[in-house]
């Protein structure tokens, strides 16, 4: 074919010989973006290891962003692996997919997220796999519950609704003692409050696998799903990331360098709103129409004690997020109750936390619950996501609100 000098060349805009000095230097890392990566020669092919980190074989199996993102997820919760999917959520799915299998037994805290319970409802039980539930703050439960079936005990702390902390503590030694895997949902804790893999500080108590809603604190912005699952046996690694491999579970990489922006960040926001959520907790304890604080750093809440020997030990104040729950009284109708969040102006009504707008979501408790709790007061659940506005204009928010649909 003879080349026609006018037509624009667009081989050589695909093939272009341009390659930018190396040495760039910035805050922050960059954003490389592939699902194809070229190999320089058919035996480097077929050499290269996707499993680890030594080199790059396709995007799903990770770039330079991710691998960035893994690492700093794994220095912020003390672990050696680390594997990004696309949401929180996946992150629970895919420890149960890669571990489960019929005839398998999961145990889940009465006090779950949600979504976790509904998984074993749903996909576990359709594949044989059973499950139960376990009183999270009675660890007798738990082992009584253990049995030859049981493969992967879930730890959440606290429960992120009614807000339970566990002994977290006991309940590893009963996996420890039954040689049963224990995944903690590390989402509310972020790293920050305590370090899963060595809760007391002297190495002798780690959880197995922590995973980690990145939406929520590492987002920060209300605008990222992501998940992420830490580990720190090269073995139980490899079964997680054969299977993040099989079911395809790839993230985008703007998302990653959204959630690596905002990881600096994440320690004062995460400072920022424990403040804020701890003056609000507080200053609605005082109020005629609350009948109970459920924030674990607050004596009144359950496994209160178990908060302070993990998050705050000896008598530091201690990290504790930015969520709390509050009981309304019975005397008020769940319709007046909805009518208090409807009432809320800064307050947004909507799910997950940790962005920058404060969210309130009235629960109903009873449906989400085997049995009503006894250390729970009776009444209407209202939980409270901190934002970071000024703490003055969210209390003048919830108090007219108060005043308007609440009257005492
Ligand atoms: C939000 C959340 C999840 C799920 O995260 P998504 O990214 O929304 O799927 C899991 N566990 C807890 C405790 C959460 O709060």
């Amino acid at each position: 074919m003879k080349k026609d000098s006018a037509a624009p060349d667009v081989t050589g805009l695909i093939h272009h010989p341009y390659t930018p000095p190396s040495g760039f230097e910035a805050p922050q890392p960059g954003v490389f973006k592939a699902s194809t990566v070229y190999f320089p020669n058919v035996a480097a092919m077929r050499q290269r290891e996707w499993k680890d980190k030594s080199g790059y074989t396709y995007g799903l199996h990770g770039t330079p962003t991710t691998y960035v993102l893994e690492e700093r997820l794994c220095a912020l919760e003390g672990g050696a692996q680390c594997v990004l999917v696309p949401s929180g959520l996946a992150a629970l799915s895919t420890v149960a997919l890669a571990l489960l299998k019929t005839g398998d037994e999961v145990l889940l805290p009465d006090n779950a997220y949600g979504p976790n319970k509904a998984l074993a409802e749903g996909e576990l039980q359709a594949f044989g796999i059973g499950h139960q539930l376990y009183d999270p703050l009675n660890p007798a439960d738990l082992a009584a519950r253990i049995n030859p079936r049981t493969r992967l005990v879930w730890l959440e702390a606290p429960g992120s609704v009614s807000m339970e902390f566990p002994d977290l503590i006991s309940l590893i030694k009963i996996c420890r003692e039954h040689k049963v895997l224990c995944a903690l949902d590390n989402t509310w804790g972020a790293g920050l409050a305590f370090q899963p893999f060595d809760l007391l500080g002297d190495g002798q108590f780690s959880v197995d696998i922590s995973a980690h809603a990145l939406t929520k604190y590492p987002s920060g912005g209300g605008d990222v799903l992501m998940g992420s699952i830490t580990t720190r046996d090269p073995a139980l690694h490899l079964k997680i990331k054969l299977c993040h491999m099989r079911l395809g579970l790839g993230v985008g990489a703007n998302d990653v360098e959204t959630v690596l922006r905002a990881l600096p960040s994440m320690g004062i926001r995460y400072q920022a709103q424990d403040d804020t959520a701890r003056h609000l907790a507080h200053w609605f304890s005082a109020q005629p129409q609350c009948a109970q604080v459920l924030h674990p750093a607050f004596a009144s809440s359950p496994g209160h004690a178990h908060w302070q020997a993990i998050c705050a030990p000896q008598g530091r104040p201690g990290c504790a997020a930015g969520l709390f729950s509050v009981m309304i009284a019975a005397r008020y109708s769940s319709d007046q109750v909805d009518a208090f969040c409807d009432q809320l102006k800064l307050f947004k009504i909507g799910y997950s936390w940790g962005g920058p707008v404060s969210l309130v979501v009235p629960y109903q408790l009873h449906a989400m619950r085997q049995a009503w709790p006894a250390h729970l007061a009776a009444g209407t659940l209202v939980r409270f996501s901190m934002g970071l506005e000024s703490v003055q204009a969210l209390q003048d928010d919830l108090q007219q609100a108060l005043q308007r649909a609440l009257p005492v």
